[in-house]
């Protein structure tokens, strides 16, 4: 689980295996910190690199990426510095695994982010998923339904891959 203080009181379950059929805008909630575009984080990229990535030893998105906008933290995760990546989505074409969805490297209008550390933005966050793959939650962490805490609040479906 990640240790994000987010300030968030209702729960929520994205779910990252349906959200990936969608064509269309997919909805990102971020936690706003500092100014927009910057500082923030995708709740959705940070479930991909945590989930679903496979931490390669020799991670060729991060070798092919011409702004050196990603690296390993600690824990072996893939973190994406925004304020150096340009958005060429090279990192995408080199991973085999099909991990990073498209659109997290796209940029998208103001509309398509929520803060959900605000009640209203994770209402409308909710209301914005496309076919309700992100939907309030009061259950817990269930792996034979294929769904884990990425944070207190935060619940993810997703296909998690295992060492
Ligand atoms: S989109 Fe391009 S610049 Fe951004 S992290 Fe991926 S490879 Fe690097
Ligand atoms: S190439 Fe794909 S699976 Fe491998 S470390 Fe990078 S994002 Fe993860």
């Amino acid at each position: 689980m990640i240790a994000i203080s987010a300030g968030m009181r209702k729960k929520i379950l994205i779910d990252m295996v349906q959200l990936r059929d969608y064509q269309e805008c997919k909805p990102d909630g971020i936690f706003k910190e500092s100014s927009f575009n910057t500082e923030f984080k995708s709740i959705r990229e940070l479930a991909a690199f945590y989930f679903s990535c496979r931490k390669c030893g020799d991670a060729p998105c991060i070798s092919v990426c011409p702004a050196d906008a990603l690296e390993k933290n600690e824990n072996e995760m893939i973190t994406r510095a925004m304020n150096l990546c340009v958005r060429c989505k090279s990192c995408i074409m080199a991973c085999p695994f099909g991990t990073l969805m498209p659109d997290l490297f796209e940029k998208k209008d103001r509309e398509n982010y929520f803060d959900l550390s605000d009640e209203e933005e994770l209402n409308r966050f909710v209301e914005a998923s496309p076919g309700k793959t992100i939907v309030f939650y009061e259950g817990d962490e269930d792996p034979e339904k294929h769904i884990y805490k990425l944070t207190e609040q935060i619940l993810v479906r997703d296909y998690v891959w295992d060492q």
